[in-house]
């Protein structure tokens, strides 16, 4: 049997405003060509100068990834062309990256695995080329923008886990406000290295699969490259050290070129950038920046909550909707509502109704900060359904209102006649009419009793249930009607 080793190289878009070395806006899709300058354009003489915050971003990234922020960082200059990147060389890190040697666990999906971190490093984006038949534009408003690259020692196994790690990063950039996680895109990218051996005698020959642009492409890519390396040791052939391309059309990898070594960059010292060593100041800077992350939130809201792993899993995913949930809970404890009845009311209405809400009205789950229906009116109906003061049934209706009039829970039941009726001696004179009209069901279930017949006795009393609704205009409490019309059914029975 053959031993499988990965190692991902992950680049991320940082969100700072500005292009790491130059004061040019950072955005995508813009008009192409307009957030350019002379430094990012690479003119001569120009010199540029490191933009602090993606310097506290790709920190804060390292720090999150348990990496060692070393007390010297600095930029080396890495030779090589490419139309798309006009100096013909990338400001880049490489003796001394600005995070490294750390590690995180991948856990998910019943894998399990601490994946080492070799570095972080920061550097700038090339700009984009895009081929229309017989022409090549260049838009080189990307030229610059800031990027961070996360290098894992080659310790996965399976294409399954580097899906999971890659999904695990995301959320935790997005957690950490640093990389809006975008993969279509281009905001986080990986390539994929793989090789598999003869279990024991350590690292085979590496592929690197590049064009993997979604989280299931890199699964996808990593799993095709496997079976076919093993086909060929099995076959006795050596695998060719190269890069591969995804074709995501074919669903298989095709090889693009044998790969370059390191030294082939020319890596020296960026001559125009000063070292930078991280002070005090500055790394309390960047540890102001630290959330908790996913997975230990998840966790930490399982067990605090009374969820399932897979309602924990959905309300962690993104860490707007954590907050929206953990805030609504315990405003519905403020309301009196017992904290194990509101925590699990309220994940089911956060992951049942409101999440269908979001999807059809196209609400990026990321904004669920500012809907209509905030935490405070969300625990709000949850305390108006857990009191029974209008029903499980209203809920639905209340929470669309609650979007579309911008009111208040109490308000909108209130209006609408929503409230539900509790009193037994109002529901007993609509159970009693019923009775009265509906003599002949009335005795077909005295008959089912009779003769045992739960399955028939369950569909006419819901009948009775039913027309007895109807009769309040569906606000009585259900469960009393369907109390007191059991009393009638069972009533000089002996049961
Ligand atoms: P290169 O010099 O080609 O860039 P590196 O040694 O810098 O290669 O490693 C790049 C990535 O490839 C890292 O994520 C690393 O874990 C992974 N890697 C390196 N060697 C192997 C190998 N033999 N098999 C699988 N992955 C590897
Ligand atoms: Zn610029
Ligand atoms: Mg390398």
């Amino acid at each position: 049997m053959y031993q499988t080793f990965i190692g991902l190289e992950v680049h991320i878009h940082l969100l700072t405003k500005t292009k790491v070395f130059c004061g040019c806006r950072s955005a995508f899709g813009d008009e192409p060509n307009t957030n350019i300058c002379p430094v990012c354009m690479g003119y001569p003489g120009v010199m540029p100068a490191l933009n602090i915050e993606a310097m506290r971003m790709g920190c804060l990234v390292a720090r999150a990834l348990n990496c060692r922020i070393p007390e010297k960082t600095w930029f080396e200059r890495k030779q090589y062309f490419y139309p798309d990147m006009p100096k013909n060389y990338q400001i880049s890190q490489f003796a001394s990256p600005l995070g490294q040697e750390g590690w995180v666990n991948i856990d998910g999906g019943g894998m399990n695995r601490k994946v080492r971190i070799r570095e972080c490093h920061l550097e700038e984006d090339a700009g984009k080329m895009i081929h229309t038949g017989t022409v090549s534009l260049l838009d080189y408003n990307r030229a610059g923008v800031s990027l961070l690259e996360i290098v894992t020692e080659p310790d996965m196994e399976s294409g399954e886990e580097a899906e999971l790690f890659v999904q695990q990063l995301r959320r935790t950039v997005r957690y950490l406000g640093v990389c809006d996680g975008n993969m279509e895109e281009g905001s986080l990218r990986a390539d994929a290295n793989v090789s598999i051996n003869t279990a024991g005698k350590g690292l085979g020959r590496k592929v690197e699969i590049k064009n993997l642009n979604s989280s299931r492409f890199i699964k996808l890519g990593l799993n095709y490259e496997i079976k076919r390396q093993a086909a060929m040791l099995d076959a006795g052939k050596t695998i060719i050290q190269e890069t591969r391309l995804w074709n995501e059309n074919r669903d298989e990898t095709a090889p693009m070129r044998t790969k370059e070594n390191a030294q082939d960059y020319r890596y020296f010292p960026e001559p125009d950038l000063p070292v930078f060593a991280p002070d005090a100041a500055f790394l309390r800077s960047v540890d102001a920046g630290l959330v908790e992350l996913p997975l230990p939130r998840a966790a930490r809201v399982k067990a605090e909550y009374y969820l399932n792993d897979e309602q924990a899993g959905l309300i962690c995913e993104e860490k707007a909707v954590a907050d929206y949930y953990e805030s609504a809970v315990s405003i519905a404890c403020e309301l009196g509502l017992e904290q194990k009845d509101a925590a699990v009311r309220i994940a089911n209405r956060l992951l049942s109704d409101v999440k269908h809400i979001l999807s059809r009205d196209k609400i990026d789950a990321a904004d669920i900060g500012s809907i209509k229906l905030t935490p405070r009116r969300l625990a709000e109906l949850t305390a108006l359904i857990a009191r029974g003061t209008t029903s499980n049934k209203n809920a639905k209706q209340t929470l669309e209102a609650v979007f579309s009039e911008d009111k208040d829970p109490a308000q909108i039941v209130k209006e609408r006649g929503w409230e539900q009726i509790n009193d037994p001696a109002v529901i007993s004179e609509a159970v009693k009419k019923v009775w009265g009209s509906e003599a002949k069901t009335v005795e077909d279930a005295r008959a089912a009793i009779e003769a045992g017949n739960q399955k028939k006795l369950k569909s006419l009393t819901a009948y009775l249930v039913g027309k007895t609704l109807a009769c309040t205009g569906g606000r009585a409490a259900p469960e009393i009607v369907g109390q007191q019309l059991d009393a009638l059914l069972y009533e000089g029975r002996k049961k």
